[in-house]
């Protein structure tokens, strides 16, 4: 099965080849070079449908199964930010390290070294028109602080539920099993088992 991933970031694109490791899996640049969809909705949902409908809509071939992913972290101390603000939190050519520090002195600004927190995925999937949507969420605490390399974004500064590292420290396996992203793409997987 073709799956085209909407999305650019490499830590999403890497993830979804693990948890997709029978299908081939092609982010959508490798089809129609450099686009960007402007995430301008509300929700991640709504941000999801929209990246993956117009990815659907360029590449026009009807035959082709479009995902996107939107998803971030949620602060409920912070009024839940960053949110759907997770990937531009420092600014809209933000990087990690930049949305890390912020999320780092937001935190410390209230005196608070950890705190609940909890990460979301909405997944759409486009398939001969039909727009699909699944969500998928992991809870744990955020530290005011970067421990480890391993995985993306706000992983070095999050602790899930369960453990006493964060997923910078903890091996890739586990993330997989509990993560806001595999939650909602084995949901995604039932979808397409219907559709397909
Ligand atoms: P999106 O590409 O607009 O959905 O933004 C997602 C952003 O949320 C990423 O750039 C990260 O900052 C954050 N994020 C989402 N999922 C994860 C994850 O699994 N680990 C760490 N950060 C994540």
């Amino acid at each position: 099965m073709k799956i085209v991933l909407a999305t650019g970031n490499k830590g999403k694109i890497e993830e979804f080849k693990k948890l997709l490791p029978n299908e081939e899996i092609i982010p959508f640049k490798n089809l129609i070079g450099e686009y960007e969809v402007i995430e301008d909705g509300d929700t991640f949902k709504a941000n999801a449908v929209k990246k993956a409908k117009e990815i659907y809509e360029r590449i026009a071939d009807e035959n082709i199964i479009v995902i996107s992913d939107d998803s971030g972290i949620s602060v409920p101390i912070l009024n839940n930010e960053p949110g759907i603000y997770s990937a531009r939190y420092a600014g809209e050519n933000a990087d990690d390290k930049k949305n890390n520090a912020k999320l780092i002195s937001k935190l410390k600004e209230k005196n608070i070294e950890k705190t609940k927190a909890f990460y979301t995925a909405c997944i759409a999937i486009v398939f001969k028109n039909e727009v699909y949507t699944v969500h998928g969420w992991m809870h744990g605490e955020v530290v005011a602080k970067e421990i480890g390399d391993n995985g993306f974004g706000y992983d070095p500064m999050f602790i899930p539920n369960g453990f006493d590292k964060t997923l910078g420290e903890l091996p890739h396996e586990i993330k997989k099993e509990f993560s806001h992203r595999s939650r909602a793409l084995s949901l995604a997987k039932k979808v397409l088992d219907v559709i397909l």
